[in-house]
């Protein structure tokens, strides 16, 4: 039977890098087995289901390169198979209405409280009778359904991720409740989460479902639904959470989650999804660490992936992040640095196309996001800057004045300069001046950007020489020190 798989994101909220992680998975076994990814959308908590949401988390998949073969399928289009399965539960006999009150449910659990229980539903309207039941609806109480669980019976399934998972019946609070009680004449309202999921799963002939351990006790809930409903239960594989740096699942509350905070920080969805993977699953030679979706949807199975969840690494991640950015062709690189320059207020659409890819090849080694360039460029799209301290200090030491002076006047004579015409002004300079040709590029930079350290200095020097800036900026350095 051909690989079934699927991602099933709730849309009450943005695509969160969890979800996505549980994604990349659901991605990667499809593709090593050249099976079905499919999407659907859990939408049916109507109060905080946004259609907002679903593109975003649409949008998030298709950035990252998580094509999905089938859906999107909505929930809430699907209600009536929802019901439907609802029906055969309270037919055989597997489920059945309770009519407890809100306030009897408290006092319940408060009662469980005071004597040291576990909360949970007591199972206390399995077996109404008739007439019990008769006399509830007279009162105007609208039932739930709960669908019996086994207090006695141990689910085990063999996990294909965390091997065997055993949970105790006793454990799962009670009869659980499937659909909510009518709003109307019917006889039981909307069904709920784990009915729908399993309803679709078999439905949709999900083989493997892959996702994040939080689900297990869910699982449990769901193989006793699939027994239920005579269906075949699907291989489960619960993927280990991400934590933050206190160990914690990672959440809204650890600030930056959501996939699109991560692209406007400046990551590109290639090193993202890199990491993603790299969190939780290890490359058969485990010194590869950059790698493509394809390379390691060719080697990936669930046996390799972690048991234990793993920390967030910020550094690890940027590390990533360089590693494309230090080997994307410039012209690429330069398509996805204009947006973030424009957004600067930097005025790229007057420079021409060649000057910028020459910027950006002269930078793209010291970026490790893509909004590093910002700080990196500033100097060639601003008139003025700020000379840092060390490079105050160099500027006024002796002999600098004289450097500075002998180099605009080479500067003056050549107007626009060539590499070759860089290279002999420095040695001309060095030799005039007695000085070391170190002290000379170490002026050079700091007068012309207000640095001692940064990109290669000949092409800093080529291209602010390109756009009429380097005389301009030796003089203002000249009268600086002079000042
Ligand atoms: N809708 C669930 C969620 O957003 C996922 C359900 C599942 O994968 O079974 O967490």
């Amino acid at each position: 039977m051909s690989v079934r798989v699927r991602i099933a994101p709730s849309p009450t909220g943005n695509l969160h890098i969890g979800t996505a992680r549980t994604a990349v998975f659901n991605w990667l076994y499809a593709h090593h087995h050249q099976g079905t990814f499919v999407l659907r959308i859990e939408d049916t908590d109507a109060a905080r289901s946004r259609l907002e949401y679903t593109e975003n988390i649409k949008s998030g998949l298709e950035w990252l390169g998580l094509n999905w073969d089938e859906g999107p399928f909505f929930q809430t289009q699907r209600l009536d198979k929802y019901q439907q399965a609802v029906q055969t539960l309270l037919d055989k006999d597997l489920a059945y209405p309770c009519y407890c009150t809100p306030e009897e449910l408290e006092e319940m659990r408060e009662t469980q409280k005071a004597m040291g229980k576990a909360p949970g539903y007591d199972n206390r309207h399995r077996h109404l009778s008739i007439e019990e039941k008769q006399a509830f609806e007279a009162q105007g109480r609208k039932p739930v359904i709960r669908f019996k669980i086994d207090g006695d019976r141990t689910i085990i399934w063999q996990d294909a991720i965390r091997d065997s998972v055993s949970w105790q019946g006793s454990d799962l609070g009670g009869d659980m409740v499937i659909a909510r009680a009518a709003e109307s004449d019917e006889p039981y309202g909307q069904a709920l989460y784990n009915l729908a999921v399993v309803v679709d799963d078999i439905d949709m002939q999900i083989t493997h479902v892959i996702r994040g351990e939080d689900h297990i006790a869910n699982t449990a809930k769901q193989i006793l639904l699939y027994e239920a409903l005579d269906a075949e239960i699907p291989i489960f594989a619960h993927s280990p959470l991400i934590l933050n740096q206190e160990g914690k699942k990672l959440s809204k509350r650890d600030g930056v989650t959501s996939i699109d905070d991560f692209r406007k920080m400046g990551f590109l969805p290639e090193a993202l999804v890199n990491y993603m993977i790299l969190l939780g699953w290890t490359f058969p030679d485990s010194t590869k660490e950059i790698f493509t979706l394809e390379e390691a949807a060719a080697e990936f199975d669930l046996d390799r992936v972690n048991k234990a969840g793993a920390k967030f690494d910020w550094d690890k991640l940027d590390w990533i992040n360089s590693q494309y950015l230090h080997q994307m062709p410039a012209d690429q690189l330069t398509d996805l640095l204009i947006p973030y320059w424009q957004e600067a207020g930097y005025t790229v659409d007057k420079m021409d196309r060649g000057w910028l890819e020459s910027l950006t090849a002269l930078t793209a080694p010291t970026l490790n996001r893509l909004t590093d360039v910002i700080k990196e460029t500033s100097v060639f799209f601003s008139d003025s800057f700020e000379y840092s301290d060390e490079a105050m200090d160099l500027l006024q030491q002796e002999g600098v004045t004289a450097i500075v002076t002998e180099i605009i006047q080479g500067v003056s004579n050549a107007g626009s300069i060539s590499q070759e015409d860089t290279q002999a002004l420095i040695k001309q300079v060095t030799k005039s001046q007695k000085v070391k040709k170190g002290l000379v590029m170490r002026s050079l930079r700091a007068s012309l950007t207000g640095e001692l350290h940064g990109p290669d200095l000949t092409q800093t020097w080529l291209l602010l020489n390109q756009l009429g800036a380097d005389k301009t900026r030796l003089q203002q350095t000249l009268a600086k020190i002079a000042g």
